[in-house]
């Protein structure tokens, strides 16, 4: 689900393994009507349904890579650089931090 669904529903679930011939708590039934939505047909009933929490998996603001690479050869990357957690940006900064060891190293 989007971060703002999940801040939305964090409380309402706690983490774990839902189904079997248990009925699904009322936030997955939701999730589960919304993938109904998304595909356009009915999904049918989930098998299982696992709860992981995420709480601190996405970066929300940016670092300062260019203050960073200056002290003591030490050069940072990753999607904190970028300040979101994407796997494109991620790469992106980890070329940008290659590029500016090689150019330390031609120094
Ligand atoms: C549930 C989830 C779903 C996601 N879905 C998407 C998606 O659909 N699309 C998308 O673009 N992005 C998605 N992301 C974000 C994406 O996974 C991250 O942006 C990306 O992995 C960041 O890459 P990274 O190299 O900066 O950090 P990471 O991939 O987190 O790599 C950091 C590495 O450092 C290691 N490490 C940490 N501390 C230490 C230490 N002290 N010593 C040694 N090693 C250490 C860790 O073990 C890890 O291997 C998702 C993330 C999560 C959690």
């Amino acid at each position: 689900m989007a971060p703002a669904w999940s801040k939305q529903h964090w409380e309402a679930l706690p983490r774990g393994t839902y189904g079997g011939a248990a009925p699904l708590p009322a936030a997955l039934t939701a999730v589960h009507g919304l993938i109904g939505e998304l595909l356009g047909a009915d999904p049918g009933a989930p098998l299982w349904v696992d709860v992981h929490r995420w709480r601190y998996a996405l970066a929300d603001a940016p670092c300062a890579p260019a203050a960073s690479a200056g002290i003591a050869g030490l050069f940072v990357a990753g999607d904190m650089v970028a300040g979101q957690g994407r796997v494109h940006l991620a790469i992106a900064s980890g070329r940008a931090a290659a590029e500016r060891i090689a150019a330390a190293l031609d120094q």
